[in-house]
């Protein structure tokens, strides 16, 4: 078959492998110049999600203050994102994180598979690191934490719970005074740098061929005529129009992997998902002091502030920013910003003070999509040529990779490997 893939971050680059994998013809748009430049480019390390990592159950946004979550929330929400704040809400309900956790589970196994096969295949060097220690700060937020503590032991998760001076001894980094209630170890997952997987495996498909990237192409529409479906592309900037005519290309099928952008083409064609899109922030520091820089990677677990080492340098992201779905596009103001950025610092001062030179850190800001339920978007939509690969949230980059096997088996109409009630969670129309 012939299938274009609209996106080329980390989802769009990774179902363009499976395809490829398949034994399809693909063909990758972006609209940057290069793949990995959206949420992809942000990355905060984390390969793969625990159940403390996904943003959704009892310690997501538990509290009313927003210094204390970790998520600020814009003044002047309007219904919709009020609205999918609440349906959030309910999954902090110990039970419902639960069965959310259980549906997400099988996709999150997949992903580590799909991942271990490509770097088995590859060899990719991507600046993988083991181990992610998890800090939180009162008895009140270790008690929020049960829940997803049970769920580790459920799923036979290999973690250990550590005291703070236990937290302290293996990772020296992390200061002991003022008390905090504990930590959190896992010393086999991973952390690691999502753009330049992207671009090791975007490189490795240009070699073996059988993928085309159209880099710096915008898709401005999708067209479904008949057996067969089509993108429209929107005119380059600056390229002379000298006839009416839009570029189009025909396909066997369409995969929308376009990230906060698929929106819009989606409601375009008459699906509006809600999904909402939210404003992340990260700083790249430059280590300040090499003994007092961590070993392991450290997560703030309450405030999902992650603080991966890089070579020479600290990664450090979340402060994530809630607001009207309808003001995104703007910038966000310079005082919010700073709030934002306050929180990274802070956070990276709190747990391991003289790590990191954040006077001298680099600012970024990117758009996750977040979904009211906790999980991805992947499956068939509208169409039957038609799939979408979207809305990975804030834990997005593992689950990518298994999401495009997911669909490589969609679109030739396999029975791809989830339980069925994986695959309904993860459908388009189970919003409807
Ligand atoms: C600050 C930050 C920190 C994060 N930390 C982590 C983490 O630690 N662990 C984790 O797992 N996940 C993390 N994530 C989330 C993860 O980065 C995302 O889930 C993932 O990158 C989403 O990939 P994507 O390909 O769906 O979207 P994107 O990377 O946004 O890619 C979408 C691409 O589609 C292109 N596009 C859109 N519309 C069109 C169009 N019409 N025509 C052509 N091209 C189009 C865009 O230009 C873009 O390149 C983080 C995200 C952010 C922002």
């Amino acid at each position: 078959m012939d299938v274009i893939v609209i996106g080329g971050g980390i989802a769009g680059v990774a179902t363009a492998y499976q395809l490829r994998a398949a034994g399809h013809r693909v063909c990758v748009v972006e609209r940057h110049a290069t793949v990995a430049q959206g949420a992809t480019y942000g990355h905060g390390g984390t390969v793969l999600p625990t159940p403390l990592d996904v943003w959704f159950g009892p310690t997501f946004m538990a509290n009313r203050q927003n210094a204390k979550n970790g998520v600020i929330n814009k003044p002047g929400f309007n219904g919709p994102a009020r609205q999918f704040v609440k349906k959030l809400a309910e999954l902090q309900e110990p039970d419902e994180f639960g069965r959310q956790y259980r549906l997400l589970r099988p996709l999150i196994e997949l992903s580590r598979e799909a991942m271990a096969d490509m770097e088995a295949r590859f060899g990719f060097e991507f600046e993988q690191a083991s181990g992610l220690l998890y800090l939180v700060r009162s008895a009140q937020e270790w008690q929020q934490l049960q829940p997803a503590l049970g769920l580790l032991a459920l799923y036979e998760v290999p973690h250990h719970v550590l005291s703070p001076a236990e937290c302290a001894a293996y990772e020296h980094s992390v200061r002991t005074e003022p008390e905090f209630a504990g930590g959190v170890l896992f010393e086999h997952e991973r952390t690691a740098n999502c753009p330049l997987f992207t671009k090791l495996l975007k490189q490795t498909l240009d070699t073996q061929g059988g993928v085309q990237f159209m880099l710096g192409c915008e898709v401005s529409a999708i067209r479904l005529d008949g057996q067969r479906a089509a993108v429209e592309l929107a005119p380059r900037p600056g390229a002379a129009s000298r006839s009416r005519e839009v570029d189009v290309i025909h396909a066997d099928a369409i995969v929308v992997a376009g990230g906060y952008g698929s929106l819009a083409l989606l409601e375009r064609l008459g699906l509006a998902l809600p999904l909402h899109p939210l404003r992340v922030h990260t700083l790249v520091a430059p280590i300040a002091h090499e003994e007092c820089a961590p070993h392991v990677a450290i997560v703030d677990a309450i405030k999902r502030i992650g603080i991966s080492r890089m070579n020479h340098r600290l990664r450090i992201a979340g402060g994530a920013v809630l607001q009207g779905a309808n003001l995104i596009e703007k910038p966000l103001g310079e005082a919010l910003t700073k709030e934002a950025l306050a929180l990274l610092g802070q956070a990276t001062h709190d747990w391991i003070p003289g790590a990191a030179r954040i006077s001298a850190a680099l600012p970024w800001e990117g758009i996750k999509l977040l979904s009211p339920d906790g999980l991805p978007v992947v499956g068939n939509a509208l169409h039957p040529r038609i799939f979408v690969n979207v809305g990975h949230g804030p834990a997005g980059w593992g689950l990518a990779c298994g999401a495009g096997k997911l669909i490589a088996d969609l679109v030739v109409g396999q029975a791809p490997d989830l339980p069925d009630e994986t695959l309904a969670a993860l459908r388009v129309d189970r919003f409807q």
